[in-house]
């Protein structure tokens, strides 16, 4: 291959910027160019792109978001659109593209893979960590730790006054953050949306935790299971408890990102480049353990990650 493209697209994550550094410099370590499309899919079908060279690509394993930017793009759901893109990559030179993203982005991978026989290399950026395939996708790390800060300091005023807080953290689908969050913040419940609760037993495990000294108490509530508002109010209404509620949102997505998620890109990036010049095509790189790995994108897209039980049950029992 003598060039290659990148993009990033859908939810943004801290990391995928040290994903785009490393794949522009594994691919020129290989004598391959590299550009870099804006937008996501949308940046392919309008030809917007930038090339890609060392420098361009130097200072930014550091700063959170995309310097790529990123986008939905209604366009690339279509056949016309997804047409138009393949015939912009080719008048480019474009022989293999990496799309950096989440299920969505990995799916339009799939479907250039299927549609065009076009060699695509997916690495999983997204900070919900709901991607199989990989133990830990890019972004997730650091928002978790964002989260972590933010309720240290909540559980600080929560102990002064003798308050119950409810923290409602990202996951519209899955509870990955929150549990993780809370077993780090020592979470009193932690409500995620795989798993059905009552609000009642929890109201009952406050009073009980009341009367055994307990006087504060945290509540992690992922986006998908309730709204914190919701639950600040039945505790109010339903235990002795001044409940307060915080909603995390979109800081979650910001910042510098941990050394954990930039080792992570590195090393995604640079395998997802160094797999594409070697010839595979329709994977997704990914970690097992602390190997690297590939599955094809078939797979990744036809399974779904589920949250360790292990760590579940240990919620519940460091909850008492
Ligand atoms: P994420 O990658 O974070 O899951 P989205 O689900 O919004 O984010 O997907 C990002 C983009 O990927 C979409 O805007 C669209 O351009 C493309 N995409 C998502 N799903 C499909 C699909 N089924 N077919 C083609 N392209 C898709």
């Amino acid at each position: 291959m003598q060039k290659i493209g990148v993009i990033t697209s859908g939810g943004d994550a801290p990391g995928m910027n040290a994903a785009v550094r490393a794949v522009v410099r594994a691919a020129l370590g290989r004598g391959c160019e590299v550009v870099g499309f804006i937008h996501g899919y949308q940046g392919i079908i309008d030809n917007e792109f930038l090339p890609l060279d060392s420098r361009a690509v130097g200072g930014i394993i550091t700063t959170g978001g995309t310097m790529l930017r990123t986008a939905r793009s209604k366009p690339f759901m279509t056949a016309e659109g997804r047409s138009k893109a393949i015939e912009n990559l080719k008048k480019l030179g474009v022989d293999g593209l990496v799309v950096i993203g989440g299920d969505g982005s990995l799916t339009g991978a799939l479907r250039l893979h299927e549609e065009f026989d076009f060699p695509v290399m997916g690495v999983p950026g997204s900070i919900d960590n709901d991607i199989s395939g990989t133990d830990f996708s890019i972004g997730f790390d650091t928002a978790v730790n964002t989260a972590v800060e933010a309720i240290d300091r909540v559980r600080d005023t929560a102990y002064s006054h003798e308050r119950v807080f409810v923290i409602e953290v990202m996951g519209r689908r899955n509870g990955f953050i929150a549990v993780e969050a809370g077993l780090a913040t020592g979470a009193e419940a932690v409500l995620i949306p795989e798993i059905p609760y009552s609000l009642l037993e929890i109201c009952d495990s406050l009073r009980v935790a009341a009367e055994r000294g307990k006087r504060s108490s945290i509540i992690v509530v992922a986006e998908g299971a309730a709204r914190a508002s919701d639950i600040q109010e039945f505790i109010t209404k339903n235990t002795p408890y001044e409940a307060r509620y915080l909603v995390l949102g979109h800081m979650q997505r910001g910042g510098s990102p941990t050394a954990f998620d930039r080792v992570l890109a590195l090393r995604l990036g640079a395998h997802a480049a160094n797999r594409l010049l070697s010839g595979f095509r329709g994977e997704m790189v990914g970690v097992d353990g602390n190997h690297l790995v590939s599955h094809p994108l078939s797979y990744v897209l036809s399974s779904e990650r589920v949250i360790d039980p292990e760590k579940l049950l240990l919620c519940e029992v460091m909850a008492r």
